[in-house]
């Protein structure tokens, strides 16, 4: 757009204002093709050779999201955890990485599991101690620092100017996964990050009806290359309507975030002071351990997750789980329908998550309803 200072919201909305410029249409085609056609000369003018590497329905996803994160680049992928993966396999056998104790689960299983036994040498921190992540990074041998703030289930913050200078220090990298925060509330890059991934699954599509992924890149250096090379070589890419379904929903992002936020802090606050919650995890709450450094680094919100902890234990959780009527029942987060899970249950053995927990990820819907039918459920729950 010719105005470089509209706001972030702006460029969302209108995915950086582009029209097709040989029809004018304000939203773009799909671009079905697998293979593009080479010059009658031998060379590949379009810069396109086959839909593995490139294609042009990525362009806009692309290039949006790198506007929204301050980032120099960003790349789609087939998914939020081959987009992380990619980070990961990017470096040698040997190198050491340190990664949170609390992060998504499945990363963290495939770091614990695979990524070990490819040669990768990775230490678990409790990267909400900003010492902890110093104690834990060897000069020199560390490549790789990765964060997730706020972070699954528990939604303990990082900071992330902190972790940067760290990682910086010590000749690594700094990738932060800002799924839950999005672009809306934190740009990591600005803080220091290198790389910051999303599932773009999650609160970049909106809309609970694909698999996505992104990473976007502070310098397209020789790191960001391979980066690029590792998904054109696996072929973990996006397919073409699912790249057209992730920019539709970009568009957006702001508003629902925003409306998700406010809806948010609403039901922190309210569930606070409920008889049947022992403990409300939301980085927004005053009384919240990660609050000061939140307030520090998130704007214009503290996102649209949280967790109650119920009393009563895990038995009484699973129970009011099963009395909601408008929440549904259902893993993942950031879509507009608020969804609640028993998380200990689909981490399973080894889970630091506690099992009194019910995490929620909250809608568009109101937010009065949505106090209204969990607040029954909890104390349906009570009564069984
Ligand atoms: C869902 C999620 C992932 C994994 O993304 P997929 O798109 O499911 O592969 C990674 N990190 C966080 C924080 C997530 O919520």
């Amino acid at each position: 757009m010719a105005d470089k200072h509209l706001h972030a919201a702006s460029l969302a909305a209108q995915a950086l204002g582009w029209v097709d410029p040989m029809t004018k249409a304000i939203v773009p085609p799909i671009h079905m093709a697998s293979t593009y056609e080479r010059d009658a000369d031998n060379a590949y003018r379009s810069g396109r050779v086959y839909a593995r590497p490139d294609n042009p329905t990525f362009d806009q996803a692309e290039s949006t999201l790198a506007a929204l994160e301050g980032a120099s680049a960003a790349l789609i992928f087939s998914s939020g955890m081959s987009a992380a993966t990619a980070c990961f396999l990017a470096l040698s056998p040997g190198d050491h990485v340190v990664a949170p104790k609390v992060m998504y689960w499945a990363l963290r299983n495939w770091l614990a599991a695979f990524a070990t036994r490819w040669g990768l040498r990775v230490d678990f921190v409790d990267a909400d101690r900003s010492e902890a992540i110093a104690a834990a990074v060897r000069r020199g041998e560390t490549k790789l620092v990765w964060i997730e703030t706020p972070a699954n289930p528990t939604w303990g913050v990082t900071d992330i100017a902190a972790a940067a200078r760290i990682a910086h220090a010590a000749g690594a990298l700094l990738a932060v996964d800002s799924t839950v925060a999005t672009p809306v509330l934190t740009r990591p890059i600005e803080l220091g990050a290198d790389i910051v991934m999303h599932s773009a699954t999650k609160y970049l599509n909106g809309h609970s009806d694909i698999i996505a992924g992104a990473l976007a890149g502070a310098r397209q250096d020789a790191y960001w290359a391979s980066l690029k090379t590792m998904r054109a070589q696996l072929g973990t890419i996006l397919g073409q309507t699912e790249a057209w379904l992730l920019m539709r929903g970009m568009r957006t992002l702001f508003p629902r975030v925003a409306w998700a936020c406010r809806s948010a802090e609403t039901l922190a606050e309210r569930f606070v002071a409920h008889p049947m919650v022992e403990e409300v995890l939301y980085p927004g709450s005053p009384s919240f351990a990660g609050h000061a450094i939140a307030k520090r680094q998130m704007r214009g919100g503290f996102g649209g997750m949280l967790s109650v902890r119920v009393k009563g234990g895990e038995r009484a959780a699973i129970a009011s789980a099963a009395r909601v009527e408008l929440w549904k029942r259902a893993t993942s987060l950031g879509g507009v329908e608020s969804l609640i899970e028993h998380r200990a249950s689909i981490e399973g053995p080894g889970t630091p998550c506690p099992t009194d927990l019910l995490r929620l990820s909250v809608g568009v819907e109101d937010a009065d309803d949505l106090y209204r039918d969990l607040d029954q459920a909890l104390r349906r729950a009570d009564n069984a």
